[in-house]
């Protein structure tokens, strides 16, 4: 019993890095040193995802739309500076509730309720890649599932994604959509990384990388640039799913629309409209 608890304590201990090296640095520590661990926890994840969204997102649309202006997209598909302050504050209206999934995970993780390992070294390095290709396809297979379902479920379209698919034309997508959604809708499609941590030993760094790149993900499948990398289903591909609503509802790869016949290649789409 011990030793489980000085186990989990590396846990509390990482997270509480991570509280330290965010916090420090944009608060004043009596705004947030009192604090109990968790709503440190949750302030450290708000702070930096809020971050991520605007520094990203300025940075790509800085680099899209104004150096590599015309290269990229066609002038008239830049989005309008209130199609992106809407995006805005809908991601940020959002955000403070998002953030709840990383704090809840982290503390399910610290209680060893999960089945999350601390360093690579306690299962070997061939484990590892194993436990994380698994760990990847079942968050292909569970936000694939999550978001058609958020489409055929009439209710939870439309009282919780539609929010999300009000921008259905290519001048009103940008990087600051990514975030734009409901935040139940938000949390639902992040679920599918929290219930493999009761499915899969994941390595608890990975885990926190991986939540780190889906930010950074969202923001980049909705940037309308097709960029074809096979199998990666990328913003040409997610721009049809705005237009048509029905195809290429998955997550990093084309795979399980492929696999299950709603995948719309945007390749074969150019080609059908000059015939
Ligand atoms: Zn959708
Ligand atoms: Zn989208």
């Amino acid at each position: 019993m011990a030793n489980h608890n000085k186990y989990l304590q590396m846990f509390v201990d990482e997270t509480t890095m991570y509280n330290n090296i965010v916090l420090p640095h944009l608060l004043p520590s009596n705004w947030w040193a009192p604090l109990p661990h968790l709503c440190q926890t949750w302030l450290r994840n708000y702070l930096a995802g809020v971050l991520l969204y605007f520094v990203s997102g300025f940075l790509w649309c800085f680099y899209i739309y104004h150096l590599k202006r015309n290269v990229f997209l066609p002038k008239d598909s830049v989005p309008s500076t209130r199609a992106m302050l809407l995006q805005i504050y809908v991601a940020m209206k959002a955000m403070p509730f998002y953030c709840a999934l990383p704090t809840v995970s982290e503390y399910m993780v610290e209680s060893g309720w999960t089945k999350c390992f601390y360093t690579i070294s306690e299962v070997g390095w061939f484990a590892y890649i194993v436990y994380t290709i698994i760990y990847l396809v079942l968050v292909e297979f569970g936000i694939y599932w999550m978001h058609r379902e958020l489409h055929d479920i009439k209710p939870l379209y439309k009282y919780l994604h539609a929010t999300h698919h009000i921008y259905n034309k290519q001048n009103t997508l940008s990087p600051f959509a990514g975030l734009a959604f409901h935040p139940i809708d938000g949390i639902l499609q992040a679920v599918p990384h929290v219930m493999v941590l009761f499915l899969v030993p994941t390595h608890f760094r990975t885990h926190i990388g991986l939540l780190f790149l889906e930010a950074i993900w969202t923001a980049n499948i909705h940037d309308c640039i097709h960029a074809k990398i096979w199998p990666v289903m990328g913003a040409g591909y997610h721009t049809i799913h705005h237009t048509t609503y029905r195809h290429n509802y998955g997550h990093y790869t084309i795979w399980m629309d492929w696999m299950l016949g709603t995948l719309r290649d945007p390749d074969e789409d150019g080609d059908q409209k000059l015939k």
